[in-house]
């Protein structure tokens, strides 16, 4: 194979080897194959021409070339420059802020599909960033100008005219020298206008300042190759490809360098052809006679650009090219992976910064956790969620945000708090720890918020449709603090003043599913009881003190009989279960589950069985009798009570049928439910 000669050349890395011998292999195989053949039989002279022509053809230089690609691509991942566009690594110039949260300029985000940080779908409508637009403008004054007049000059090139973009590059390049994007634009028109040396000092200089930017490798390798720079041009290429796996755009110039580089001129094709040289690999047993081999017929001008003992057919030549090459392209890549700096970092100058860059129009505070709609406009995450709970609409400029408000995924714009750190850090500390604050006064009050709705039972699942701006936030604060609320019933007073039970349930929010209009379906589950001490009130819902309930232990010699009561109780309410209707059953499924298997501890528990529970949120049963079994910590009584309940149904089995509105009501409405 390659390695018994490598050793003779230079030191290859053994990737490079193995590389090596793939795109060898499948390059050259085919060749010797058909030249093998034609010793024993001579084929027809066009096949065997074809069979040469095909070594460099375009075919097989793809092959190699999409080998060689595959190989090098995304094999240095980038540490971009801070507070830049990850796209063109600059200013961005006319920011946009996609729903991921990322931010790349508008004419980047054009030309791909997904965002380049996190590969989120780019959505079809996402306005530019209203409030970074103003900030980019003022903290990067001289550069924000560079780059309109360098969109002047872009247009001045579409339109044919050259010279008069090169003018406004010019101009613009005094203004902000460091500009890549402009040097990269020069360079491409001063190649246009054939004034190809300073087109590849811009290319040099360009690569220098942002050594870790693939266009400015794919720039530099255009010029390259149209200077016939072949194997600095593939270079480069690789560098590009490296640095960007989706550079497809260079993949088709690669190739076609590739295939000047190994045939540099046409000539030489004919001469083989011509001369029908002998096709035998220089690894088959003849190698070691080098005088089969006319080496005398190879082109000088190619053989004279190594060293010519080493090489004794155009097969070892094309071959070591290729080799020689992929030494330096990975000798090159592994230089660059070694950049760490990725050139000059944007700098914001502190002056420039004031808090005023940062304010939240709703809170009229330094942004907190900031977010951005569609629409361009940016808050407080915390601010724009009550707003929407009260009008779906962008509070600003009334846009719709019911596609914002239907995802779950509403990412802090990472650009503008990176900003805020960066350059205001103790504006940045401050705001958070007023939010810590904030959230530990929530956190740590003694009372838990209280859902009024309906009475909810330990292990029991409670579906809630949340569509109250109160309770929007409640259940908002409740995710942040533990998943946890209390629910409890609505009960009229005799004066007619509606105030909340005196025994319920927490609820443990299992599931969350946000709808467009900012409403949402909750999936709950009945966790501990509790009996209420003290009632109150924050930002418009209902908090309470509790103290949690828990069932009298058992009297060890009462158990026996307990457990008789427990078993009848059990297998009536099964039985009851049993004869309900076929669709009533399957409400009742959907919305409950099955019923709860028996606990081998049932009588240690603190709230006891799980089933008894179960079977009273599928009974019919009035409110007050149901908080006034939710609230007894006696479980006999509790048995008793559905026992009585089961009996009357076994005496009128007609009343069956009024079990379906406890089932049908099983997603509760909020609190309308009880106040019709
Ligand atoms: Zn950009
Ligand atoms: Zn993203
Ligand atoms: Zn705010
Ligand atoms: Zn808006």
């Amino acid at each position: 194979g390659a390695s018994t000669r490598s050793g003779h050349w230079t030191q290859h890395s053994a990737f490079s080897n193995a590389l090596f011998r793939r795109l060898f292999h499948f390059t050259f195989r085919k060749n010797a194959m058909l030249a093998m053949k034609s010793k024993e039989a001579d084929p027809p002279p066009s096949v065997l021409s074809a069979g040469i022509a095909s070594r460099y053809g375009p075919g097989r230089c793809r092959q190699v070339a999409a080998a060689l690609l595959d190989s090098v691509a995304g094999r240095i991942v980038p540490a971009r420059p801070p507070l830049s566009c990850p796209l063109c690594q600059w200013i961005p110039f006319v920011p946009v802020t996609l729903p991921c949260g990322h931010t790349a300029c508008r004419p980047c985000l054009e030309a791909v599909t997904r965002c380049p940080d996190c590969a989120a779908p780019v959505p079809l409508r996402a306005d530019t960033n209203v409030l970074l637009k103003a900030a980019v403008a003022k903290w990067w004054a001289p550069e924000s100008e560079a780059a309109r007049i360098k969109v002047e000059g872009d247009l001045l090139l579409r339109s044919n005219c050259p010279e008069r973009a090169l003018e406004k590059y010019n101009t613009a390049l005094k203004i902000a020298p460091d500009d890549h994007l402009l040097l990269e634009a020069r360079a491409d028109v001063l190649l246009r206008l054939n004034r190809c040396e300073a087109s590849l000092n811009d290319a040099q200089a360009l690569t220098r300042l942002r050594p870790l930017w693939p266009k400015g490798y794919y720039r530099r390798g255009m010029i390259l190759a149209y200077l016939g720079q072949y194997e600095d041009a593939l270079l480069s290429f690789s560098i590009c490809v490296a640095l960007e796996k989706n550079a497809e755009k260079v993949k088709p110039e690669f190739t076609k360098t590739l295939q000047r580089f190994l045939c540099p001129s046409s000539s030489c094709k004919s001469v083989y052809v011509s001369k029908r040289l002998p096709l035998v690999p220089w690894w088959s047993s003849n190698h070691n006679s080098p005088s089969d081999f006319p080496s005398k017929n190879v082109d000088d001008g190619i053989i004279d650009n190594f060293n010519k003992t080493a090489i004794s057919t155009f097969h070892s030549l094309e071959s070591r090219k290729l080799h020689l090459l992929l030494d330096r392209i990975f000798e090159e890549i592994d230089k660059t992976k070694k950049i760490t700096n990725g050139g000059r970092s944007l700098v914001i100058r502190r002056n420039l910064v004031d808090p005023d860059d940062f304010e939240c129009v709703l809170c009229c505070r330094t942004l907190w956790r900031p977010v951005t709609t569609p629409c361009g406009h940016t808050y407080c995450a915390m601010c724009l969620d009550r707003c929407l709970d009260y009008s779906p609409n962008c509070p600003l400029c009334m846009t719709s945000l019911s596609q914002y408000l239907g995802s779950s995924d509403k990412s802090v714009t990472d650009f503008l708090e990176v900003a805020l750190a960066m350059t205001l850090p103790e504006e940045y500390a401050s705001r958070l720890l007023a939010h810590r604050q904030e959230a530990s006064i929530l956190a740590a009050a003694p009372d838990v918020p209280v859902f009024v709705c309906t009475t909810a039972f330990p292990t029991v699942p409670c579906p809630l449709f949340v569509f109250e701006p109160r309770y929007r936030l409640m259940i908002r604060r409740a995710i942040d603090t533990g998943g946890r609320f209390a629910m409890a019933a609505c009960v009229h007073q005799h004066n007619g003043v509606k105030k909340f039970a005196e025994y319920g349930t927490m609820l443990e929010i299992r599931d969350i599913v946000l709808l467009s209009d900012g409403c949402s379906i909750l999936s709950n589950v009945g966790a501990r009881r509790f009996r209420v001490s003290s009632r109150s009130e924050c930002d418009g819902y209902d908090t309470a003190q509790v103290q949690y309930i828990v069932d009298d232990p058992i009297p060890h010699h009462y158990l026996p009989e307990l457990t008789k009561l427990h078993d009848s109780v059990r297998s009536r309410g099964m039985k009851w279960f049993g004869a309900m209707g076929r669709e009533m059953q399957t409400k009742i499924l959907r919305t409950f589950g099955a019923m709860p298997a028996l606990e081998t501890n049932w009588a240690a528990l603190e709230d006891g069985p799980a089933w008894a529970w179960w079977l009273l949120a599928i009974l019919p049963l009035g409110q007050h009798l149901q908080i006034g079994i939710l609230g007894t910590t006696c479980l006999e009584k509790r048995l008793k009570a559905i026992d009585k309940t089961l009996k009357h149904f076994e005496e009128g089995p007609h009343n069956i049928e009024s079990v379906s509105s406890s089932a049908e009501s099983g997603l509760k409405r909020g609190p309308s439910e009880t106040t019709t």
